[in-house]
């Protein structure tokens, strides 16, 4: 049957590939000349190479916050390690807290014009007209033996002059001193980290991330970074160990990346047994500081100050929280050779979804993350709760969403313990694969809203989680406004960034998984790639060619079109030809004789709509012996047409209009009502970028014929992809029954 498939196919596809009309547009070819080419750094399979190098960059801080002034003021060292094989002359550190400095023009101007009404709120990110003064105040710089160090300071980078070059191979240790004005979240735009004060009880919340100066990146593919800090394109950071203190009121609770250290010096009794119980709780929360015991602290205001040591190893950042409102909540999960403790701190005012939900949805996340990539291996994994939006750091994240008068809608319900898992969910891209994700925003936000997804779709299957069909508004969009996933961070729209760079790349995995590779094959390839650059600094190439050399599927095509293209599905199914076949004699002695078959129905040139004409004439002679060319057996000629007798053959004529090649899923519905689903490959598109043919047998008479049936591509237009067309209801149609409902 299989011959006779390709026979036939060959038949009746000639015409068609000889017709192509637009240009070819090589949608197969390699995609070598897009990506960097591999080197002894980063090899041909998207592994590191035997020449793989990073830096290294370990700190001691001492930190302390002034609650009364708002002001976060430090001490660091930084030892920074020189793996590259290059003499460094200068190093680069990163200030962002820069990046409310006036007169720092930010992509905040996205929204440049004013409206006829425009929110104060709005006005202030347009105007700064409270003058807030923003920015580092860096007291000194010196090297180990004192001698102040020369900076120049551009924007949210400093670049420092070393008194004599760092070699390839060695290190160098230097201090700065530095204080800044924590800004008040709800000041700026798209603020993750600052202040957040509570004028009922005068206590306020301190969120600090990116607080402390930090080493830039410098590494193989851009020497020293040099994208400045807009608030959308977040961090590249180098991996080092973290030996922190933190100096807060004595009244507050310190929530923090690390282990801390001196649990016996700033945290009660009653507290450490707490503690020491949640440790061993693996199924449900203990709390280590109830609603009331917050409550209670609220209403202190302590003069005196305490510290509180914290130590990580192997982080690329290091944020904390700090506040006399918090309560603390804390269970235990056991890996298979560490626990690691999934702890929420929280005030008051989020509860009692809080104390319900927060813990819960870190243990989801380091399940499901652990499974797909591997372990979790930080002590700690905390939810901090914020107002809203939500930000990453090492083992610490900042979320957003409380409840107003204790309720919760159980959509808001639904995007908090959502935002919880995404920002646990960092912990693995990009703070352990750590990409760049001030250039490129889709690497960590992609793969990390993959994961995402899959943790709600396991854990909470009540809650709505992404499947192709969601990109399919944001990929119809306008031509002139879309960009490709591989745009750089800071270059993508502020109402676009989130469709392009979390959910596009996100039903790409998932296209790939559940659809073009399969699965079992994809997750290990997955896997592959994360255990490959955990602690590294994985590029977009090391990505694509990871996919492609642990699953050996030639993806070029795929990563072009839905990486490097604004294309988008949308096949019609634009021709469909129904054949049937009658035998007329079995028994042909003489192979010359010329045989006829009776065809069912009427030949006719008019295009049917529909399948009510019935089957259509097809005249199959005998094989000349040319057509058999230098073999000398033949084809049991009666034995095909007696496969063929009484069989249904369907030509289907399929047109690309979107642009991107994919595997085309075609529905047959019979007139019994039963349904078959049969699959091609994308590669049916090589000889033909825009029109194919394909012919299949069926034993079943079929009513109707539907592409992509369960959106699996995400076709952007279902209107073309059926046969007999489907009347889908116009807008205008639908909108009246809405209204007569
Ligand atoms: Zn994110």
């Amino acid at each position: 049957m299989k011959y006779l498939l390709i026979l036939l196919v060959s038949l009746f596809s000639f015409s068609t590939i000889q017709s192509q009309t637009q240009p070819w547009q090589g949608k197969f070819e390699p995609i070598d000349n897009m990506i960097p080419p591999p080197n002894t750094y980063r090899t041909a399979s998207g592994a590191p190479g035997k020449a793989y190098w990073q830096q290294r960059a370990d700190y001691k801080i001492k930190a302390t916050l002034d609650e009364k002034n708002n002001v976060l003021s430090g001490e660091e060292t930084i030892t920074y390690y020189n793996n590259s094989p290059d003499d460094l002359n200068y190093i680069w550190i990163q200030l962002e807290q820069n990046v409310n400095k006036k007169g720092n023009e930010d992509f905040g101007d996205v929204f440049g014009g004013v409206s006829d009404s425009i929110s104060t709120r709005q006005m202030q990110f347009l105007t700064r007209a409270v003058d807030f003064p923003a920015g580092y105040t860096i007291k000194y710089i010196k090297d180990a033996s004192e001698k102040d160090l020369k900076t120049y300071v551009n924007n949210t980078m400093m670049k420092v002059m070393l008194n004599q070059p760092l070699k390839s191979g060695s290190s160098v240790s230097f201090s700065l001193a530095w204080s800044y004005p924590i800004t008040d979240r709800s000041m700026f735009l798209l603020s993750r980290e600052g202040y957040e004060y509570f004028p009922e009880d005068d206590n306020t919340v301190y969120l600090l991330g990116h607080w402390f100066p930090r080493m830039a990146v410098y590494n193989d593919t851009e020497g020293w970074q040099n994208k400045q800090f807009n608030r959308l394109g977040e961090f590249a950071l180098e991996f080092g160990d973290y030996e922190v203190e933190i100096t807060v009121p004595e009244d507050h609770i310190v929530a923090s990346t690390g282990k801390l250290q001196n649990s016996e010096s700033v945290l009660t009794k009653t507290q450490r047994q707490r503690l020491l119980e949640a440790e061993k709780s693996f199924d449900k929360p203990v709390m280590i500081i109830t609603p009331e015991e917050a409550t209670q602290n609220e209403k202190t205001k302590a003069s005196k100050l305490k510290t509180w040591r914290f130590h990580a190893k192997n982080v690329r950042d290091f944020a904390f929280a700090s506040s006399r409102k918090f309560i603390w909540d804390a269970q235990a999960h056991q890996f298979s050779d560490h626990v690691t403790m999934a702890m929420s701190y929280y005030p008051k005012e989020g509860l009692p979804v809080w104390s319900d939900e927060s813990t819960k949805a870190i243990v989801a996340a380091l399940e499901v993350y652990s499974e797909a990539t591997f372990e979790y291996p930080y002590p700690v994994a905390i939810s901090v709760n914020t107002s809203n939006i939500g930000i990453e750091f090492p083992m610490i994240s900042f979320n957003g969403g409380r409840p107003k008068n204790g309720k919760m809608s159980d959509r808001a319900k639904a995007g908090m313990i959502g935002t919880i898992i995404h920002e646990v969910g960092h912990n693995w891209f990009p703070m352990i694969v750590s990409s760049d994700e001030r250039k490129w925003m889709w690497m960590d936000e992609g793969l990390n809203t993959y994961l995402h997804q899959r943790t709600v779709a396991e854990k909470y299957p009540e809650f709505h989680s992404t499947t192709p069909k969601d990109i399919v508004p944001f990929m119809s969009g306008d031509q002139n406004i879309l960009r490709p996933i591989m745009t750089t961070s800071d270059n993508e729209l502020l109402t676009q960034f989130g469709a392009n760079f979390y959910q596009k790349p996100t039903v790409g995995l998932q296209m790939l998984r559940e659809s073009i590779i399969g699965p079992e094959l994809f997750d290990q390839a997955f896997k592959e790639y994360a255990s490959r650059w955990k602690y590294k600094h994985p590029n977009p190439a090391d990505l694509f060619r990871t996919l492609e050399d642990a699953t050996a599927t030639d993806l070029d095509w795929f990563f072009r079109g839905w990486f490097f293209t604004t294309d988008k599905v949308d096949m019609e199914l634009s021709n469909v030809k129904w054949f049937k076949v009658y035998e007329d004699d079995l028994n042909i002695e003489d192979k010359h004789k010329k045989t006829t078959f009776k065809i069912e129905g009427e030949s006719t040139e008019t295009i049917a709509t529909d399948f009510s004409g019935g089957p259509e004439v097809i005249t199959m002679t005998p094989t000349s012996e040319n057509s058999y060319g230098g073999f000398l057996s033949r084809l049991d000629e009666p034995e095909v047409r007696k496969q063929l007798s009484g069989k249904n053959i369907y030509e289907l004529t399929i047109k690309n209009i979107g642009g991107l090649v994919m595997p085309v899923t075609i529905e047959w519905i019979y007139t019994d009502n039963t349904k078959e689903i049969d699959k091609l490959p994308a590669e049916v598109w090589r000889l033909n970028e825009y029109e194919i043919s394909k012919t299949f047998v069926k034993t079943k008479v079929v009513k109707q014929i539907n592409l992509d049936p369960n959106f699996e591509f995400a076709d952007t237009d279902t209107k073309n992809n059926s046969f007999p067309k489907v009347e889908t209801p116009s807008d205008f149609d639908a909108f009246k029954k809405t209204k007569k409902d």
